[in-house]
């Protein structure tokens, strides 16, 4: 049973150059048709997966920190009344860093968010303008201040790996993002994403994107400066205190079921994958029509959520139990990896066993997307 909820929000103010979220401007957003929307899709997901208390919700985006506190109320209220929470329920709402967003963290705790995660994504003004944001630094350091001063938790996202950026730039850029006393940090490589105008850009030679060795070097330089500080890695980007990892996301990341509610929303839940219409005109107009915004619902074979499965779980420092995983998907252990290559990574460093379960070294993280498709058993790939 679902204990996760995720809800999105798709609208922004501008659309970033290497955002393929989905995520749209619109000139008008009639906030009471989305919160009778949104209502409506969430009652649709509990009709098929209530049963037991929520122990996490996430407001993802687009900018949810844009949605009126009033209609956060709401939704979680509903939300609370469909499934009940958990007493220590975890609620995130991802926000921007600016003025306007940060004088809404009182309403927002007030209805009940108790957890935000800040795009600040650079703590260098030139940066944030080549990045397409609408933030300062200063306007940015003031709303992490304010969201510490409103909610339990805090954390801030950075992106770094970005063209010509030097280990002592990111060192420094680091240390001052550790200094502001989070719990947990995420920590993005900018990849260049198919269809951004960043991709545009880079066709055109208007910048190139940082190599392969100098990323793997910040990516290496990011795991002991965090480490030190006593927020190492949970996952590839992800960096927490201890018991201050995103109880949410790690929903995801340990493969456990989740409703999705929303434009373009995907869920899993009871081995079946949902998603959500992700055009927000089309989403109101299915909502409209059948009481729900889901575009397609498909149910996975096993072979299918067991590969899902590792391909999550390898992401996380902790890695995946091969036995337990097996044993949950009714798969034969032997089909789960290729041994002969999972023996080679382990030699080579990249990969780590430990019983029944394997990780990813630090060394073999920033090779991830490559050691997934070499040690993910080939029967459940084609699966
Ligand atoms: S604010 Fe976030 S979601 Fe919106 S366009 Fe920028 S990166 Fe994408």
């Amino acid at each position: 049973m679902a204990r996760a909820l995720y809800i999105h929000w798709p609208f922004c103010l501008k659309k970033c150059p290497y955002c393929d979220f989905n995520s749209h401007v619109r000139e008008g957003v009639d906030m009471a048709q989305w919160q009778g929307a949104l209502l409506a899709d969430m009652r649709h997901e509990a009709e098929i997966a209530a049963g037991e208390p929520l122990h996490s919700i996430f407001f993802g985006g687009g900018t949810p920190s844009l949605m009126p506190p009033t209609l956060v109320g709401a939704l979680l209220e509903e939300a609370e009344q469909l499934w009940g929470f958990d007493p220590a329920i975890e609620i995130t709402l991802e926000g921007n860093p600016s003025s306007v967003e940060a004088s809404n963290f009182a309403a927002l705790a007030a209805a009940g968010v108790n957890r935000i995660s800040l795009g600040v994504q650079s703590l260098e003004d030139d940066t944030l303008h080549f990045l397409g944001r609408l933030h300062g630094v200063d306007e940015a350091l003031r709303a992490v201040a304010t969201a510490q001063e409103n909610f339990d938790r805090v954390s801030i996202d950075l992106i770094y790996a970005r063209p010509g950026q030097t280990g002592e730039q990111w060192a420094g850029e680091l240390a001052r993002a550790l200094s502001l006393g989070t719990d947990h940090l995420s920590l993005y490589q900018l990849t260049i994403e198919p269809n951004t105008r960043f991709a545009t850009d880079v066709r055109l030679n208007k910048f190139s994107p940082l190599e392969d060795d100098p990323a793997a070097d910040l990516y290496a330089l990011t795991q002991e400066m965090t480490t030190a500080k006593g927020l190492p890695a949970y996952e590839i980007s992800n960096h927490a205190r201890t018991g201050q990892q995103s109880r949410h996301n790690l929903t995801y990341w340990r493969y456990q079921d989740y409703c999705g509610i929303g434009p373009g929303a995907h869920g899993r839940r009871q081995g079946v994958a949902t998603e959500r219409h992700k055009k927000p005109e089309n989403f109101l107009a299915s909502v409209e029509a059948s009481g729900h915004g889901i575009k397609t619902e498909r149910r996975l074979g096993t072979s299918e959520q067991a590969s899902e499965a590792l391909l999550v779980g390898l992401r996380l420092a902790e890695g995946v139990d091969l036995a337990a995983l097996a044993t949950r998907f009714g798969i034969d252990r032997a089909a789960l990896v290729d041994a002969e290559r999972l023996a080679l990574h382990r030699e080579l460093g990249l990969v780590r066993q430990d019983g029944e379960r394997i990780a990813l070294t630090s060394a073999g993280m920033p090779l991830l997307d490559a050691l997934l498709g070499e040690i993910v058993g080939d029967g459940l790939v084609s699966a």
